[in-house]
């Protein structure tokens, strides 16, 4: 099968990062298996046409369920250590890496398709110094009373934000990915022909402290860390999966508009008049831009799960390009 992702590059091999959102997982265990079945048709079908996939995903609802059950657990007095929020994310990484190898090994197996897959635990660096760490967004884990709120924050150092009227719940930060620590485990197995997961969840996020990586509690946004991802394994392209065929303009309004492609300049101007949604579109946006200026030839395509071959032969999506 063809590509018509960049025309130009027709029957040559392509390094391609795809980042899948919440959809392609959902939200038990049951559902997540099911659901992987289906997520790893496209991606398959992208392995099939010759090319190198690296595939990164979200973990929010995951990640959430871990961290709830621990504290849950701990604060029962169940005879269970209190987890720490980078753990619980590494246990994420594991758990849905598990479901995605399963799946796609399957796949492969079924098309008579002869490759390895391979989930690597991820480590991101970020700064200390990143303004994210001054005001703390993404809010995890319990909901909690003003007084029990203000308590932990005395006790553990937590940041604690009322969340729309359900209650206090922790915050963490959401930094930006500087690094990946692992990039060159991850370079190697492309290179070896294998089908490598990695950063999920936007990865386990570390300080440098010396010659040491500490984990911090924080949550990198998953499409920051695809970026960084494709910017450091030099891909020709980003794969943005998610829940929308394609990026519209007047979103959700009678005036409503889909778009095919998107220059930097029009991205610019977009996000200026406030086109895409923070903590959803935005972000995406945000890092379609950074992959695409990185390098000439860059190039991010943002489209749906359900129709993503249909996206990325050109039928359907929005391409970002410099
Ligand atoms: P994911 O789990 O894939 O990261 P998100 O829910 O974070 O998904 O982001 C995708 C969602 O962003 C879409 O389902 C859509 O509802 C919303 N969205 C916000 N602004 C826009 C826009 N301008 N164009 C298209 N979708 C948008
Ligand atoms: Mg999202």
């Amino acid at each position: 099968m063809l590509l018509s992702l960049g025309v130009e590059r027709r029957n040559s091999v392509l390094k391609i990062v795809v980042a899948l959102g919440g959809n392609a997982l959902g939200n038990t265990p049951q559902e997540q298996l099911e659901l992987v079945r289906q997520t790893a048709k496209p991606i398959v079908d992208l392995v099939a046409a010759g090319h190198q996939v690296v595939l990164a995903h979200g973990n929010g609802p995951q990640v959430g369920m871990i961290n709830l059950a621990m504290q849950y657990a701990a604060e029962a007095g169940a005879n269970t250590p209190e987890m720490p929020f980078p753990e619980c994310g590494a246990m994420s990484q594991g758990y849905i890496g598990y479901h995605l190898q399963n799946a796609l090994r399957e796949e492969l197996v079924r098309r008579g398709l002869r490759k390895p897959v391979a989930a690597i635990s991820t480590q991101v660096i970020v700064s200390e110094e990143d303004q994210a760490f001054q005001t703390p967004t993404k809010p995890i884990g319990s909901f909690y009373s003003e007084d029990r709120a203000k308590r932990l924050e005395l006790d553990k150092g937590w940041s604690m934000v009322e969340d729309a009227g359900r209650g206090w719940r922790r915050v963490v930060p959401s930094p930006k990915p500087l690094d990946i620590v692992e990039k060159e485990s991850i370079m190697k197995l492309v290179e070896a022909n294998h089908l490598v997961i990695a950063v999920g969840g936007g990865g386990i996020p570390v300080v440098k402290d010396g010659e040491k990586l500490l984990g911090v509690a924080a949550v990198i946004d998953k499409d920051f860390a695809s970026a960084k991802l494709a910017e450091l394994i030099d891909a020709d392209y980003l794969i943005i999966l998610t829940a929308v065929d394609k990026v519209a303009i007047n979103f959700g309004k009678s005036d409503e508009k889909w778009l095919d492609e998107l220059d930097l300049n029009m991205t610019h101007q977009y996000i200026c008049e406030g086109h895409f949604a923070p903590g959803s579109m935005l972000p995406k946006i945000q890092a379609a831009i950074q992959f695409a200026s990185s390098k000439p030839g860059r190039k991010t395509l943002i489209t749906s799960l359900e129709r993503a071959i249909d996206g990325i032969e050109g039928r359907t999506g929005t391409l970002i390009k410099a």
